[in-house]
C-alpha cells in the first residue's frame, strides 16, 4: 500500500546538477550543424529538469512502482483473462533466432520461425476444431473484424447480397457490435433470458433472409455455457447464416470443448488473454482466426503453408480478403503463445479449464451470501455480482471498486455486461492460489460490512492510494501530461 507521494522530478531540478560525467571527448566532434537542417535546431535550452542520475533512476523506480500488474498483485478484470504470464516464455521470445529476424529475410532464412507459426496455426486449428488459422490479426477486435469480412465476401461470392445484419446477444463485449458495423453490417441484438442465456425465440424473431451471421460467446460474458448452442447453430444455418465464436476467453473450455463441435464457422482467439501473452497497456496483441473448409479461400493473405517440406507465404489466393495487418502478425506473442501451449501440452491445457472454472465458482460461492449473484448456476471461467443491494445503502459498484484499491486489489471489470444492475464481473483465472482467492474473498465481504456500518467511508474512498477519486472522463479526453513551471 502506497501513502506518501514522491516529489516530482521538475520540482527536484537544481541549477547545474547533472546525471553524467564523462571524460571530455578525445576524437574530432561532428557539430549539430553538420549534421541537420537548421531548421531542425532547438533555438533555446530545452527545459530539461536538472538532477542526478539516482534521482532520475528513483524518479521512474517510483512511477513503475504506480502500475499495477499481473505480477504486482490480484488481478480480476473479467472478461480479460489477466492471468500469470510465465516468465520462461519470455525467454523462448527473446531467443535470439526468434527475436533478431526481420520479416524481410529470405523465407529459407527463417524456415524455423515458420515452421513455430504453422505449427501454432495448426494447434489453434486443432484445439478449436477449425480447418485452417490465420495469425494476422493483431487483436480480439481486429479478429472479429477479419472474421466478419471473410463471411461477407463468402456471401458475396454466392451472390447472396442481401445479407446485411448481424446478430449479437445484449451480453456481448462492446467489440463484437462495433466489429459488425465497421465490416458494414447492422447489428441486430438478441435479448438475455433469466437463465442468462441467448432467448431462443427471440433468437427465431430477429434471424431472416437479411441474417449474415451470429456472433456469440460461449461460455458468454456472465460467465455461463450456451446449453442450447446446437439449436442456436441449426437456427442460424438454416437461415444461411454463419456462426462466429468470440474465444477471446476460452480457458474455461480448452481441451473440453471445441467451437467447431459447437457449429461454429468462424474462431477468433486471443493469444494475449487465454494464451498468457502479457496485456494491458494497449498491445502487443494476436487475435488469430480460424474458419471451416467453406470459408478458408477467404483468409487473409499471404497464408502461410507447408510445401515439400519447406514452409511458405502463399501469396496467389485470388479470393482472399486481402491483408488486414503488415507483415505476419506480431510474432513475438504468437511466439509466447507457441512456448505456452508446449509447457503445458494438452493435459495441462485441460487443467487450465478445471481449474479456471472451480477457480470462478469457489470465488462466487465464498460472495453469495454478502453480494446479489443474478445467474448462480455453477459459471464457467468468471461469474458476475451485483451491488444492488449495497445500493441500498447509496453505495454502488464502483465505490465497492474504489475501495477495493485500498486493499491492494485491482477492481474487477464494472458495469458490464450491461443487462446487470450494479454489475462486477469478476474473472479469477486458473493461474490464482486458493490463499489468493480466499484474501480477495475477505476483502469484499469485509467491504460490505463497511457499507452497512459506515458507507461513507466507502463513498470516500480509496484512501490509501496517491491519488484519489479522479476526473475519469477528462484523464483520458485531455490528459494534462507536461508539468507546467
Ligand atoms: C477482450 C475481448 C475482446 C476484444 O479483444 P481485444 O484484443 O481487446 O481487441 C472481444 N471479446 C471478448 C469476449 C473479450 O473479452
Amino acid at each position: 500500500m502506497r501513502t506518501k507521494e514522491q516529489p516530482l522530478i521538475f520540482e527536484l531540478s537544481r541549477k547545474g546538477r547533472k546525471g553524467d560525467s564523462l571524460p571530455e571527448l578525445d576524437v574530432p566532434d561532428v557539430s549539430v550543424e553538420e549534421l541537420l537542417e537548421d531548421s531542425y535546431i532547438r533555438k533555446e535550452e530545452a527545459k530539461l529538469p536538472e538532477v542526478s542520475e539516482l534521482q532520475l533512476v528513483r524518479h521512474y523506480t517510483a512511477l513503475s512502482n504506480r502500475n499495477f500488474g499481473v505480477d504486482s498483485g490480484f488481478y480480476p478484470l473479467g472478461s480479460c483473462t489477466m492471468k500469470y504470464n510465465p516468465k520462461v516464455n519470455e525467454v523462448v521470445a527473446r531467443m535470439p533466432g526468434l527475436s533478431h529476424i526481420h520479416p524481410y529475410q529470405p523465407e529459407e532464412q527463417v524456415q524455423g520461425a515458420l515452421e513455430l507459426m504453422h505449427e501454432l496455426q495448426e494447434s489453434l486449428a486443432e484445439m478449436t476444431g477449425m480447418k485452417e488459422v490465420t495469425l494476422q490479426s493483431a487483436a480480439g477486435a481486429q479478429g472479429e473484424w477479419t472474421g466478419l469480412m471473410m463471411i461477407r465476401a463468402f456471401h458475396e461470392a454466392n451472390g447472396d447480397v442481401e445479407r446485411t445484419k448481424v446478430i449479437v446477444p445484449d451480453s456481448a463485449h462492446g467489440t463484437n457490435p462495433a466489429s459488425a458495423s465497421v465490416a458494414g453490417f447492422d447489428s441486430v441484438t438478441v435479448r438475455t433470458d433469466e437463465r442468462g442465456l441467448v432467448d431462443l425465440d427471440h433468437l427465431r424473431e430477429v434471424v431472416g433472409k437479411d441474417t449474415a451471421a451470429l456472433m456469440l460467446t460461449n461460455p458468454n460474458t456472465l460467465g455461463l455455457f450456451e446449453e442450447d448452442i446446437v439449436q442456436m447453430a441449426e437456427i442460424i444455418h438454416s437461415a444461411g447464416g454463419k456462426l462466429y465464436y468470440d474465444g477471446a476467453n476460452s480457458n474455461a473450455i480448452l481441451d473440453k470443448a471445441r467451437p467447431g463441435d459447437m457449429g461454429f464457422d468462424v474462431v477468433h482467439l486471443n493469444l494475449h488473454k487465454t494464451f498468457t501473452g502479457p496485456h494491458g497497456g494497449g498491445g502487443p496483441g494476436s487475435g488469430p482466426v480460424g474458419v471451416k473448409e467453406d470459408l478458408v479461400p477467404f483468409l487473409p493473405k499471404p497464408l502461410l503453408i507447408k510445401k515439400e517440406e519447406q514452409y511458405t507465404w502463399d501469396y496467389d489466393r485470388p479470393q482472399s480478403i486481402g491483408r488486414v495487418k503488415p507483415f505476419y502478425g506480431n510474432f513475438g506473442i504468437n511466439v509466447r503463445a507457441y512456448s505456452y501451449i508446449r509447457t503445458m501440452g494438452l493435459e495441462g491445457l485441460k487443467q487450465v479449464s478445471e481449474d479456471a472454472v472451480l477457480n470462478a465458482n469457489y470465488l462466487m460461492k465464498r460472495l453469495e451470501p454478502y453480494y446479489d449473484v443474478p445467474y448462480s448456476q455453477y459459471c464457467k471461467h468468471e461469474f458476475v455480482v451485483s451491488a444492488k443491494r449495497q445500493k441500498d445503502q447509496g453505495v454502488r459498484a464502483l465505490d465497492i471498486a474504489k475501495r477495493l484499491l485500498d486493499y491492494g486489489y485491482h477492481p474487477p471489470t464494472m458495469y458490464f455486461p450491461l443487462n446487470v444492475e450494479e454489475c462486477m464481473m469478476i474473472e479469477p483465472t486458473e493461474t490464482e492460489s486458493k490463499e489468493t482467492l480466499d484474501e480477495f474473498a475477505d476483502a469484499l465481504i469485509a467491504i460490505s460490512k463497511e457499507v452497512e456500518e459506515n458507507p461513507d467511508y466507502v463513498l470516500e474512498a480509496p484512501h490509501h492510494t496517491v491519488v484519489s477519486r479522479l476526473d475519469e472522463t477528462t484523464a483520458a479526453r485531455k490528459p494534462i501530461l507536461k508539468h507546467e513551471q
